[in-house]
This record gives structure tokens, C-alpha cells and sequence, in this order.
């Protein structure tokens, strides 16, 4: 069965998450090892943590619908809620079509 546009955001949510909790991990180790006076890889870490959550961030917020191109991070945000966002809503589309198989 092809993937619904639904999944496809759960897909990108998930991956996102992923990628903030091993940055905030890695930020967190970093944070104990300035404190037991590393410095530099304390700053080193810390830095490249918070880089790491950034890029979750980023990628969860260029998050496009696949029919339209418009952003909808908020949207494949809410596909983890109890009552989520059922359409698109710049074009319509129903999120538990069948995805168009341009977009990635
Ligand atoms: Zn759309």
C-alpha cells in the first residue's frame, strides 16, 4: 500500500524528534563533561548538540505538503495530536490520500 500523506508527516515528525532528542543527549553529556572541567569538548559538544536540534527544527519546519509546496510544519505536527488536521489548508487535500511521489 503507498504511503499517505499522513504518514509521510509522522515519517518527518518522527525523524525530527530523533534528531532533537540525540542533539539535546549530546548537548546534555557535553554540558557534564565542561562541568567536570573538559572545557573544550564541553564547548564542543554543547555547540554541536544545539546545531543538532536546530537541524530537527529546521527540517520538521521545511516540512511541505506534497501537493501544493506549501509549509506545514504546524500541521504535520498535529498528525501525533488525538484530533489532528484532516486537510491541507492551502489546497484541500485530504492527509490520508494516497501521496503524489515528486516530493520527498
Ligand atoms: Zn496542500
Amino acid at each position: 500500500m503507498a504511503e499517505t500523506i499522513r504518514d509521510y508527516f509522522k515519517r518527518r515528525t518522527r525523524l525530527a524528534l530523533q534528531l532533537c532528542a540525540v542533539g539535546i543527549a549530546l548537548a546534555a553529556i557535553a554540558i557534564a563533561l565542561f562541568a567536570f572541567g573538559y572545557l573544550v569538548a564541553g564547548e564542543v559538544g554543547a555547540v554541536i548538540g544545539v546545531a543538532i536540534v536546530c537541524s530537527g527544527l529546521c527540517f520538521l519546519e521545511l516540512t511541505r505538503c506534497p501537493r501544493c509546496l506549501s509549509r506545514l510544519s504546524a500541521t504535520a505536527s498535529s498528525a501525533r495530536l488525538s484530533h489532528p488536521i484532516n486537510f491541507c489548508p492551502y489546497c484541500g487535500a485530504n492527509l490520508d490520500s494516497e501521496r503524489p511521489s515528486a516530493a520527498r
